[in-house]
């Protein structure tokens, strides 16, 4: 598919998702946006975008989009600002940040836009300050650790090749609402009787539609796949279906592992931790033990909790034990190797700047103790999406912080700030985007003009760098050069004829790199491994109980991807809250009798952090001690007004310092409903 196709322009969704869709940006005579439909010429996403981002034309044309910057009157507390030129805008920003030093400046970006320009340009001017940047552990960091201390590079099988395959396990993927495009596939599969096997904490979408289509599901009691993953590989042990061959080549530590999962995992042991039948463990490794071509689909919220690296790195190794490393997808950001450092510039930090990267996930403790003096976001939202939010929102809002966020909306975050600048939406600039699902990526010039005010990253970034009188790299370059530097520098991992279709604006599959081991230290799959060791963790995986961060609740909270809404991004269009409907909490229907609650009925779920109250789902879905709510309710939804992370500890991971958002527990108290005196 060409670039411009009459009215037609061709995209990638920006949005945090290993799908990264194909998009057809459709435009009037004029170039004016008219809105989305999907690229069939993409062989991931053929054609289709879910129901968030066909309405994406709420946000390109939402009326409460910010199209000036904003600067503050007074406090942060008097909430006024007022709007201002760009010029006035970089002014105020200059004034502030001049003289500060480099190391109590917080550059602060998350997923808000995938794209591998506008992301990270942001990031010269931040290095050429000397800025302390943070270590990006917030959604997968713990899985990635936990996937590379075993198997190395993220890599896995090809997301097109699933239908080759014999059996499918989905190992905390809830394909229905973080990766719908392969949804199809599963349901031809179920249809010719492949098994196709979900494994999760309550009875997902996922699980509902494949039990439609001849699927099944198992679920299993949180933070509990540590010992699934080590009975099953105890069962190939004593049942004959290790591959042998493939752990004397390819692994280190294949003999201590199995002696490690023989001294323990039996079925009765395994069955009472994770809640399943003996004969449902039985019958799943009869399935790994018949199949030829396993595909091992793991996602990433199954891991943010405090085993969750554990979790995975059982996985990884049950997959080694049967032979089929290879066959596990978790995310293939491994396939572009990319030149991606290109745009950010390491290179442009001054000698002595901070060099130690923050914790993103305890920035709540950091920033409400006042470690830093400014903070630039982009791409993020974290007054909402960071846990502890309460201590996150009472840093940012602290008078000592001085604050520049880039924005579409007056977010949560914004309205902390000191200075808002308007930004572009990715049909109004040129990025490069590639999937962390899949393997094709795509050189996306500008769809539409902007309306006049907003700014992309680098755009606004650039300014910011001029005017600090920063070197010239981070403020002369434009999008569209910064696009082709990137691939230029990643040549010769592009080869002329991708870069060619790539700069016609075509999605692109690179082809498959040939790598030399496995990217681990050893170069072998790392069933013992060294460096978890150095980092205190035991050296083969372990089923080690989630201790919850230390909250005593006596239900597991889990805040869920939502299907009708991202984050917090579209958390401005009326219409995607619509379709969303109220914050909810889902509870199991005899736990809800055993609280006298009903449907309808609030209760409010607390621990040491805060309290929110909620209306109850009654929703047999959710086994018994586990809460759900969906996506991240907006602050002023709620009647106490803070949103869901409230209740998520700022504690890190087993590994990788991610977040452990699924370990928090809270109790849940019926609310009276209030007498109609
Ligand atoms: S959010 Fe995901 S599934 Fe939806 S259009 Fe974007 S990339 Fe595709």
């Amino acid at each position: 598919m060409p670039e411009t196709q009459g009215l037609l322009r061709a995209t990638t969704c920006p949005l945090d998702c290993p799908d990264a869709c194909g998009v057809l940006v459709e435009t009037d005579e004029r170039g004016r946006f008219v809105g989305l439909r999907g690229n069939p010429a993409h062989s991931a996403s053929r054609g289709t975008l879910c129901g968030k981002t066909m309405l994406y034309g709420e946000i390109v044309a939402n009326p409460d989009r910010l199209l000036r910057p904003l600067v503050r009157e007074g406090g942060k507390k008097t909430g006024r600002f007022v709007e201002a030129s760009w010029d006035e805008a970089i002014e105020r920003i200059a004034e502030r940040v001049a003289p500060i030093a480099g190391a109590d400046i917080l550059a602060l970006w998350y997923g808000g836009s995938m794209g591998l320009v506008q992301r990270r340009f942001p990031l010269r001017a931040m290095n050429a300050l000397g800025a302390t940047v943070h270590d990006g552990g917030i959604c997968d960091a713990t899985s990635t650790a936990g996937f590379e201390c075993v198997l190395g590079r993220c890599l896995g099988p090809d997301i097109e090749t699933l239908e080759d395959s014999d059996l499918v396990i989905l190992w905390g993927a809830d394909a229905a609402r973080t990766v719908q495009h392969i949804q199809p596939g599963l349901q031809r599969l179920c249809r010719r009787g492949v098994p196709v096997i979900a494994i999760d904490i309550y009875r997902t979408d996922t699980i509902a539609a494949l039990e439609r289509w001849g699927g099944r599901g198992l679920v299993v009691a949180p933070g509990t796949d540590a010992a699934l993953a080590l009975c099953l590989a105890r069962i190939a042990y004593e049942l004959g279906f290790a591959d042998r061959e493939f752990l004397e080549s390819e692994c280190v530590g294949a003999e201590e592992f199995e002696l490690h999962v023989r001294a323990a995992h039996d079925l009765e042991e395994t069955a009472r931790i994770t809640g399943l039948s003996t004969q449902a463990i039985a019958e799943l490794a009869l399935a790994l033990e018949r199949s030829q071509r396993p595909f091992l689909k793991t996602g990433v919220g199954w891991t943010r909790r405090r085993n969750g690296a554990m979790g995975m790195r059982a996985v990884c190794s049950l997959a080694a034990v049967l032979g089929c490393a290879d066959r596990v997808h978790y995310e293939s950001f491994a396939h572009f190797g990319l030149a991606e450092d290109v745009v950010r510039r390491d290179d442009l930090r001054p000698a002595g700047a901070p060099t130690q990267a923050v914790v993103q996930v305890g920035l709540g403790r950091e920033l409400d103790a006042g470690r830093f003096r400014a903070a630039f976001v982009w791409c993020h939202n974290p007054a909402v999406t960071l846990p502890d939010s309460v201590a996150v929102k009472r840093g940012l809002a602290r008078e000592d912080l001085f604050l520049v966020v880039h924005e579409h909306f007056l977010t949560e975050t914004a309205e902390l700030a000191d200075v808002v600048l308007p930004a572009t939406t990715f049909v109004e600039h040129a990025d490069v985007y590639r999937s962390y699902g899949h393997r094709l990526m795509q050189y996306a010039r500008k769809a539409v003009e902007p309306p006049e005010g907003p700014r992309s990253n680098v755009e606004a970034f650039a300014a910011i760098a001029k005017r600090l009188g920063l070197p010239r790299e981070t403020w002369e370059p434009v999008a569209e050069a910064l696009c082709e530097e990137l691939l230029v520098a990643s040549r010769p991992r592009i080869d002329d004829a991708e870069l060619a279709r790539l700069r016609a604006g075509e999605p692109v599959k690179l082809r498959p790199q040939a790598f030399r081991g496995w990217g681990t230290p050893s170069g072998k799959i790392e069933l013992r491994s060294e460096a978890a060791v150095a980092q205190g963790q035991p050296a083969l995986a372990t089923y080690v109980p989630d201790d919850g961060a230390g909250d005593r609740g006596r239900y597991v909270l889990v805040s869920a991807p939502s299907v009708d809404t991202h984050n917090s991004t579209f958390a401005h269009s009326a219409r995607h809250l619509k379709k969303a409907g109220p914050p909810r909490v889902h509870v199991n229907p005899e736990d809800a009798r055993e609280l006298g609650i009903g449907e309808g009925s609030k209760v409010r779920l607390s621990n040491t952090r805060g309290a929110l109250t909620f209306p109850v789902v009654i929703a047999p879905a959710m086994p018994r001690g586990l809460v759900r709510v969906d996506g991240l309710p907006r602050s002023k939804d709620m009647p106490e007004g803070i949103g869901i992370n409230a209740l998520a500890s700022g504690a890190t991971s087993d590994l990788g310092d991610g977040n452990v958002l699924y370990s928090a527990r809270v109790d849940v108290t019926p609310v009276p409903p209030r007498s109609p005196c």
